[in-house]
């Protein structure tokens, strides 16, 4: 049995994630409820704060943009929830160090997403200038190789990693340290 399921599985749902992200940033105004947003909330089973506490969340956790906080973690959670199931039945197609590697990626979703979510929707606003290039750098998660900024992948074939590992238990090519 070979480990491509996994990696093409794995790659769908690092792209999902990146697209999640990207969603709760481009919610406006910060804490609105946009069409776009409460579609995405519906499809991942998480409900809507209400009209007050939206509000209250922005200012809580000083954000300057997006989508309330504790409702992109809600959205994390649940999307991990899902990810795990659709990992699940591809245990078996790899090792045993191919799958410490990929509960470790798959607990850096929750976390590592979150935390770069919460680092871009609380950022001081930009000049006109800045925004723009921070708007066009936003969406370059789901291409090419930051897909895996989230998840700290195997630069080769992508696949999650352990933090400690010197060659990547999918490919076997060399793990560079990334600072
Ligand atoms: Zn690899």
């Amino acid at each position: 049995m070979s480990a491509d399921a996994f990696l093409s599985t794995w790659a769908a749902l690092t792209k999902e994630l990146t697209e999640l992200i990207d969603a709760a940033l481009d919610v406006e105004p910060p804490g609105g409820l946009p069409d776009s947003w409460a579609a995405r909330l519906k499809s991942l089973g998480v409900a809507p704060l209400g009209e007050d506490a939206r509000i209250a969340a922005i200012k809580e956790h000083q954000q300057t943009r997006g989508a309330p906080l504790p409702e992109v973690s809600a959205c994390l959670a649940n999307f991990t929830m899902l990810a795990k199931k659709q990992l699940e039945p591809l245990r078996k197609t790899l090792t045993a160090e191919q799958a410490r590697a990929m509960e470790d990626g798959v607990h850096r979703f929750t976390d590592q997403a979150l935390g770069h979510y919460r680092a871009k929707a609380t950022e001081k606003k930009k000049g006109m200038f800045g925004a723009a290039k921070a708007l066009a750098a936003q969406h370059q998660y789901g291409k090419g190789l930051n897909a895996t900024a989230y998840v700290l992948g195997c630069s080769a074939c992508h696949a999650p990693r352990l933090a400690d590992e010197l060659s990547c238990a999918f490919c076997g090519g060399s793990l560079e340290v990334v600072s």
